[in-house]
């Protein structure tokens, strides 16, 4: 059967499905026949059609009473719902959550959207690597820059000056050096009246700390501190999209990108040998989408020879960079067809309010056979397209904290990533840039989702589904899928216990 018709059919057949459950229960009684709707459409929700066991059951109880707590004090007063309010001013009190404390200790499987350079604490950054000896500061192009120099006279790129001697000339200079590498204000709408405003001012947070955290010592312990803080998150296992970093040494010494793979790697390895539930990560490489056809051409060719010599830690590639500005896929069609042999994608798509034009990216990413799409917020739009990504089983990446502080969606209770999870799409819940709006791990993510994206009888099978997916949806294979759900499982079956305590 033709892709398109086996589509229509399966639409049918869901119409079909619908129908007759409504029919099956026919009543003159108005109000069962209501009951039966909401009941079919909770079935329909992501995770509605999982089993529950006796003890899942009692859990669940506990986690409804909460989560209806939290709502019922938001109907009172809408300016009390965490998740609608700016996560820059609702994130000490998300911290304070009932709902969030259980959602912290839930195992939660994999972050599979996370960018490497935006994914490690800013205090832990400024806590713990700018005060090493031989760093130094300095503003070029109009952004503050940090770097590690074994003589600063030698590298007359800028009049560098060391750390040291900014915090004794300001004392609040820790306090100015956090705001260079995070979005965060306290009156984020006055700041950012715009998207593209938002983006201009992203687009430099990460130029500040590049350079220091490509040093050769400071990215071990940036990758290692940055599972550590997914893994006391209970997140197992991570997929990160970034660039080959130039690493370096203070003797001036600039290595090559299989160095970057191989400190990259040995972390990885050593973080699991000291977390020995850690499951580990694999590499995304993105490419900024505003490059010729020819850059990236060349660009992939790299990635494939890479990937030949690390096939199991690199997934993919994917596009970085604000889509508005970028080229449309279609333009890089052709090169793409030709790498899609060798490489899987996991494209950023659809990430817009436009309608007609960047979400046209959308189009692509399906035709391209993107494995998963990061956000893909102007799906609901394309029904067409909305059975394909069904169809093909194509996962969604749900950011709900990066899509309010970018400014795509102000208030999650509208997000249209609604509509996918009412009708089962397989959805991954994932964190984005956590460190720019001063965020970590998961659960924040997962809070907002929980809270704001879900009907109020829904509870720990939409958390389990997101656990779930989360692994299938990985790119491990699927032995490692196997091991991964089972591990999950122990976890999981401890957080009951925990939770029934
Ligand atoms: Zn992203």
């Amino acid at each position: 059967m033709l892709p398109f018709l086996r589509l229509l059919f399966s639409a049918l057949l869901a119409a079909a499905i619908m129908f007759s459950v409504v029919n099956l229960s026919e009543s003159d009684d108005y109000l069962t026949q209501r009951i039966n709707i909401l009941n079919s459409d909770n079935t329909l929700f992501a995770g509605g059609k999982l089993n529950l066991s006796d003890k899942e059951l009692v859990v669940n109880e506990l986690i409804l009473k909460e989560k209806k707590a939290e709502l019922t004090e938001a109907h009172q007063n809408v300016s009390n719902f965490l998740p609608s309010r700016h996560f820059f001013q609702a994130r000490p009190d998300i911290e304070k959550s009932n709902v969030f404390s259980i959602i912290k200790k839930l195992p939660k499987g994999a972050s599979l959207h996370t960018h490497l350079t935006a994914a490690v604490s800013a205090d832990f950054m400024i806590e713990n690597i700018t005060y090493k000896e031989n760093i130094y500061g300095c503003f070029i192009n109009g952004i503050f820059k940090l770097r590690f120099l074994g003589n600063a006279d030698d590298d007359k790129t800028c009049d560098w000056k060391e750390l040291k001697k900014y915090r004794e000339e300001d004392p609040n200079f820790d306090q100015w050096l956090k705001k260079q590498m995070s979005l965060e204000v306290d009156n984020p709408l006055d700041v950012y009246p715009s998207i593209d405003v938002i983006w201009q001012r992203f687009k430099k947070i990460f130029s500040t700390a590049y350079d220091m955290v490509c040093y050769k010592p400071v990215f071990k312990e940036y990758i290692y501190q940055l599972l550590k803080e997914l893994y006391e998150d209970n997140v197992m296992y991570t997929e990160l999209r970034g660039t080959f970093m130039p690493l370096y040494d203070l003797n001036g010494t600039v290595y090559d990108t299989k160095e970057f793979f191989n400190v990259f790697i040995e972390t990885v390895e050593e973080f699991k040998q000291d977390h020995p539930r850690f499951l580990g990560a694999r590499y995304i490489h993105s490419i900024y989408r505003g490059v010729t056809p020819e850059v990236l051409k060349s660009g992939l060719d790299e990635l494939i020879t890479l990937k030949k010599l690390y096939p199991q830690f690199i997934a993919g590639f994917d596009f970085v960079g604000y889509e508005e500005e970028g080229r449309p896929i279609v333009e890089f069609h052709k090169v793409l067809l030709e790498a899609s042999e060798e490489l899987k994608f996991f494209f950023h798509a659809g990430e817009t309010n436009w309608y007609g034009s960047t979400d046209l990216n959308l189009i692509d990413a399906v035709l391209l056979n993107s494995s998963r799409i990061g956000h893909a917020f102007a799906l609901s739009r394309h029904p067409i397209l909305m059975h394909l990504v069904k169809a093909k089983d194509i996962a969604i990446e749900l950011c709900p904290i990066s899509n309010q502080v970018l400014m795509l969606n102000e208030d999650p209770r509208t997000h249209p990533a609604i509509s996918l999870l009412a009708k089962d799409f397989p959805v991954v819940i994932s964190n984005d840039d956590p460190s720019a709006w001063g965020a970590s791990g998961l659960s924040y993510d997962w809070y907002v989702a929980f809270l704001a994206m879900t009907p109020v009888d829904v509870g720990i099978e939409v958390l389990k589904k997101f656990a779930m997916d989360s692994i299938r949806y990985s790119a491990m294979n699927d032995d490692e899928k196997d091991t991964a759900l089972e591990k999950w499982s122990l976890d999981w079956q401890i957080f009951l216990e925990d939770m029934l305590k």
